[in-house]
């Protein structure tokens, strides 16, 4: 039957079958309550971004429009929490693909260094902006592995965009790669604010942040680094966490190299 609960007649000793339910519908439990947790916390997610534009679109239509100033920061905020939003769901749509088991692989050989520079190519304006100076040191500069490239593109952008989220402006954020014992060593380091020791275990649960409000400022989702840790399961990849709050973080991510 379903749950594996036994009928005293076919054979099954008697005592066994009640532990066995037992583990079963714990079991069960606790996958519904991750469920339940989750449908919440997006519903949540999602609610604090529309009750903001509903609330300044109103706004504006009760009479703010008529003063520009007023408008014109009240319409930013329509559009930033629209991005938001915008984030929110294709997070979303990541981890959905990630966890149907359907994501399907295009392994091909890549170079680390070209792929590095295209995602810095995304990021350089914001670093710019916040002063941070960017390192790169790939050893050697024409290192190959062989991955899914978008998938790994996820992975590298996620932890790239936290690092300069988590920076203090005059940082550095530095990437490095090499080879060690036949596979490849991405580290994502920086200098910025550091993770509490008592989070680390818990930074790659679906909408689990340090600090939710500092998250939602700087545009988080709370869902980049559980999207990396589901990409890392399906290349055969690990990552390690190295934190000192207000000294900086290093993500150390290992892969096969083929
Ligand atoms: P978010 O969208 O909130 O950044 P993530 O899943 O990417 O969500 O990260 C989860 C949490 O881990 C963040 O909210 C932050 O508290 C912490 N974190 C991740 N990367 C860093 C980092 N480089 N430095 C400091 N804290 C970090």
């Amino acid at each position: 039957s379903l749950l594996g609960i036994r009928t005293p007649g076919d054979g099954a000793p008697r005592s066994g079958y009640g532990i066995f339910l037992f583990y079963d519908l714990t079991e069960m439990r606790r996958l519904e309550r991750v469920r339940k947790d989750f449908v919440a916390n997006v519903s949540h997610e999602i609610r604090t971004p529309l009750t903001s534009i509903s609330g300044f679109a109103e706004a504006l239509m009760d009479g703010a429009i008529d003063d520009p100033k007023t408008a014109r920061s009240f319409l930013e905020i329509i559009v930033n929490q629209s991005h938001r939003l915008n984030s929110i769901v294709t997070d979303l749509l990541h981890l959905a693909t990630l966890e149907s088991g359907k994501a399907s692989l295009i392994m091909k050989p890549v170079e680390l260094a070209t792929q590095v520079d295209r995602i810095l190519e995304a990021v350089r304006s914001v670093a710019k902006e916040k002063n941070i100076f960017l390192e790169v040191e790939i050893d050697p500069p024409s290192l190959m592995y062989e991955t899914d490239e978008g998938k790994m593109n996820l992975v590298l952008s996620n932890l790239l965009d936290n690092a300069l989220k988590y920076t203090p402006a005059g940082g550095t954020v530095r990437i490095s790669g090499q080879l060690l014992s036949g596979r490849i060593e991405i580290a994502v380091s920086d200098s910025g604010i550091g993770i509490p020791k008592e989070d680390l275990s818990r930074i790659f649960e679906r909408f689990y942040r340090v600090d939710r409000a500092r998250s939602r400022e700087l545009g988080g989702t709370g869902l980049g680094l559980s999207i990396v840790k589901h990409v890392l399961e399906l290349l055969r990849g690990e990552i390690r966490v190295k934190s000192h709050p207000g000294e900086g973080s290093m993500f150390i991510v290992s892969l096969p190299s083929k």
